[in-house]
């Protein structure tokens, strides 16, 4: 039995192959050809939709891993590596990844397959960095590329094929300071506001009491000095506490729900402060929505849930990213702000998230291909220009859909 990350998604393969390298993946998918089966690439498992369900054959790609090469400002590493391993990888060469994802546990392969996003206006997602590729496709052969085929790639949800390295832009390690502060959500999702003026912002939302947080942060020249950190000694006791908690802090307890995460603020590499270093395990929806449709969209979402009696109890997060190239990018051709619902696990969110979908949707957003969703391939056709041409990549890659699954038949078509 395998379960995702959440613990919400469960499949019974009927086979789990770990190649220890592609020769090893091309086989595995030619086996699952002459059996007549299914097969589908998993990474870390932390995705919340179906997406690496099955029943036929899970590919498990964890050891795939390792670095192939490094150079001034490109990585090639194997696609089952964890985004930890490369910052560690990378950090020892004074390099960096330009965007950091709030969990280090993911593979590469894993969030570049549905478009994994950090938080900054002007910077593009994890997918955005891909400068090359190698992929076993469903006929078993490995394939190459780079240059504009890669925008089918970016975003491919397991649907294309199996990534085995990926080449990444990388840039020269630097010292994020970042700060933290309350505010009230209208003055914080303001267009142009905190969200848009630094390297990294987010703001955390506590919708039925109307609390906000921002946490934004820019890079420290070289050369400069950072500036003395502004420990307020309450607010440190309360992050110290809320550190020890994990962000559960926030989930349980509403009246101490703004508990800062740094005391104020702190300086440091951007993947030291910004992964969350005990995620909770939930279940989570999360939208990309144009990022001027922000402050709107918060405001119908709290009118709606309040409507139906639905208490958002875990703090809304929202981000922001720069519109994307992927052609299923859910941030693709628009400057995005991006909202994400969480639900504790073992709750039941069924009603919270549809009605989140259905307040976004009609917001103008995409949904995370991660987070849970009811789109089927009609709403993708509407909202992706270039899905058509993401499905003739499909085609010609996986004439057989030897990497379909139901939930792919659902989003994508047969
Ligand atoms: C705690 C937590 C924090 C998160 N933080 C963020 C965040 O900051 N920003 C954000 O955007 N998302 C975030 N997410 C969502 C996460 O980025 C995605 O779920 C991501 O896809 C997970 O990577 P994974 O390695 O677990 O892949 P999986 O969930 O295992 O797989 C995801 C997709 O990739 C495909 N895949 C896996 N390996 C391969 C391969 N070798 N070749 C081709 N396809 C492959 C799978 O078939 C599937 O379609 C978070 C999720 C959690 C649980």
């Amino acid at each position: 039995m395998w379960t995702n990350w959440s613990g919400g998604r469960e499949c019974r393969p009927r086979a789990t192959d770990r190649p220890l390298d592609e020769a090893g993946v091309m086989a595995a998918v030619a086996r699952a050809a002459d059996r007549g089966l299914r097969i589908r690439p998993v990474g870390a498992g932390h995705s919340d939709s179906p997406l690496a369900v099955t029943d036929d054959v899970h590919l498990d790609c964890s050891a795939l891993t390792g670095i192939v090469s490094v150079g001034t400002d490109r990585v090639r590493i194997r696609a089952g590596a964890t985004l930890a391993s490369l910052h560690t990888a990378l950090a020892e060469k004074d390099l960096a990844l330009d965007v950091v994802p709030d969990s280090d546990a993911l593979t590469i392969a894993g969030a570049i397959g549905t478009g994994t996003h950090g938080s900054g206006a002007a910077v593009g997602s994890l997918s955005a960095q891909v400068t090359g590729v190698r992929l076993v496709d469903g006929l078993a052969a490995v394939r190459r590329f780079e240059g504009a085929d890669l925008d089918a790639l970016r975003t491919g949800l397991g649907a294309l094929g199996v990534l085995t390295e990926v080449e990444l832009r990388v840039v020269p390690a630097a010292l994020l300071h970042v700060h933290e502060e309350p505010g009230t959500p209208s003055e914080l999702l303001e267009d142009g506001g905190v969200l848009d003026r630094h390297r990294w912002a987010e703001v955390e939302l506590h919708v039925p009491s109307g609390e906000a947080i921002a946490r934004w942060g820019d890079v420290i020249e070289p050369g400069s000095e950072p500036p003395p950190p502004r420990r307020d000694p309450v607010r440190a006791a309360a992050a110290g506490s809320a550190e020890a908690l994990g962000r559960m802090v926030s989930w349980l307890a509403p009246g101490v729900w703004r508990s800062p995460r740094w005391g104020g603020s702190a300086t440091g590499p951007a993947h030291r402060l910004l992964v969350d270093p005990r995620p909770q395990r939930a279940e989570f929806t999360e939208w990309a929505l144009p990022r001027e449709a922000l402050d709107a969209a918060v405001r119908e979402l709290s009118a709606a849930t309040a409507a139906r009696g639905l208490e958002l109890k875990a703090p809304v997060l929202v981000r922001v990213g720069a519109a994307e190239s992927g052609w299923l990018h859910p941030a693709f051709g628009r400057t995005t702000g991006w909202i994400a619902v969480r639900a504790p696990r073992g709750t039941d969110s069924g009603p919270l998230f549809d009605l989140v979908g259905t307040v976004l949707t009609a917001a103008g957003g995409r949904p995370h291909w991660a987070g849970r969703h009811d789109w089927t391939a009609a709403e993708v056709d509407q909202a992706y220009p270039r899905a058509a041409e993401f499905r003739r990549m499909r085609d010609q890659l996986d004439p057989q859909r030897r990497f379909a699954s139901t939930h792919l038949d659902t989003v994508l078509g047969p």
